[in-house]
């Protein structure tokens, strides 16, 4: 069903099911704390360790393909560096047998790769709050040439392969190739099936995701858009990618990113998006930022051209967007803001 990408498409399928099978090693041995970035955003030893991990594995298969992926060696630098890239290494080890700290430290480098021509977007840990929470994550990876995406592959360790949120779950492997379609199946084996949106096309009927973190979304602009399209269920929290495998799934009709009253003017990145967007546009869904723009591959790691994002089943996508501008702007800060 693949043909042309067959061999990307194994290479994405083992990657990120061994990607989500070592974050999970992590978790399980209690070794799932955060330390804060100099962006204040969280980063645990699974995030670099997988992005080590899978940039050695695109290496052997794909010796020549760039690689742009969320971390770098910043925080392995300064006090405490030295013994956290041991720690991370001693993690990578268990996969690829013998590996030194050097080596390790240039693979997460190599995650620095130019975003143009045709090169691979990598989260390892996408959702590195609800990782450290146990909630939902996903580890994702996609191909992207020419500015468009042509594979996404995204491993949800905590769905189980009816979508729905399972911590003891085998977890789902999702997939899509550009002009073929998007699947989704246990993750280690077994069968994929097809993915396919949802049919809603009444408003208040619809089932929308929202970031689990307050911190990631804009909740007072929410409540407005809520009201403003008429959905009557309260939107769901979830963290991750999970939100648009759900949604591709047609367990979900609805998803919405959008920028937070802290920080309106901060930019999505390529490897939060690529793989996610792909698989509900082959599922037959539709994603736009909120104004209504394709997103927009081409500018760079950073997604600098869009603002938010707006991904639907299609049918209720007017109509979100409709009350996206109704409900006017981010929200101005507030005191009692995250
Ligand atoms: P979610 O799972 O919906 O909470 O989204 C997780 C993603 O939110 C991460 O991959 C980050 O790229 C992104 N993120 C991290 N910090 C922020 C922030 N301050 N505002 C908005 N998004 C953020
Ligand atoms: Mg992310």
């Amino acid at each position: 069903m693949f043909d042309r990408y067959a061999r990307e498409v194994e290479f994405a399928r083992a990657a990120m099911a061994e990607a989500a099978r070592l974050a999970r090693a992590v978790q399980a041995a209690g070794a799932a704390e955060a330390e804060l970035k100099a962006d204040a955003s969280p980063v645990t030893l699974a995030d670099l360790a997988v992005q080590a991990l899978v940039a050695r594995r695109l290496e052997s298969a794909f010796p020549r393909d760039a690689l742009v992926a969320e971390e770098d060696c910043g925080a392995l630098h300064g006090a405490g560096g030295a013994a956290r890239l041991g720690q991370v290494t001693a993690w990578v080890r268990r996969a690829v047998g013998a590996a030194t700290a050097q080596q390790v430290g240039a693979w997460i480098d190599r995650g620095g790769g130019a975003a143009g021509g045709r090169y691979w977007a990598l989260d390892p840990v996408d959702g590195t709050r609800g990782f450290v929470r146990g909630g939902q994550f996903a580890c994702s990876l996609g191909l992207i040439e020419g500015g468009e995406p042509v594979i996404g592959a995204l491993a949800c360790p905590g769905l189980d392969p009816a979508l729905r949120p399972n911590a003891r779950g085998p977890g789902v492997i999702a997939l899509a190739v550009r002009g073929a379609g998007a699947w989704a199946g246990p993750l280690e084996a077994g069968r994929l099936r097809p993915l396919c949106v949802s049919a809603q096309a009444r408003p208040e009927a619809a089932r929308l995701l929202r970031s689990y973190e307050d911190r990631h979304t804009d909740p007072r602009r929410l409540k407005r858009i809520v009201a403003a399209l008429g959905v009557r269920r309260p939107p769901r929290r979830l963290d991750s990618l999970a939100k648009f495998v759900l949604l591709a799934g047609g367990a979900a009709d609805l998803v919405l990113r959008l920028p937070t009253p802290q920080r309106p003017e901060r930019d999505e990145w390529v490897w939060d998006l690529a793989a996610g967007a792909l698989l509900v546009r082959e599922a037959g869904g539709m994603v736009s930022d909120l104004q209504g723009r394709p997103l927009d591959f081409r500018a760079g790691r950073a997604l600098t051209h869009n603002r938010g994002v707006l991904a639907s089943n299609g049918a209720l996508h007017a109509a979100a967007l409709a009350a996206v501008r109704a409900a006017g702007p981010v929200s101005p800060p507030d005191a009692s803001d995250p």
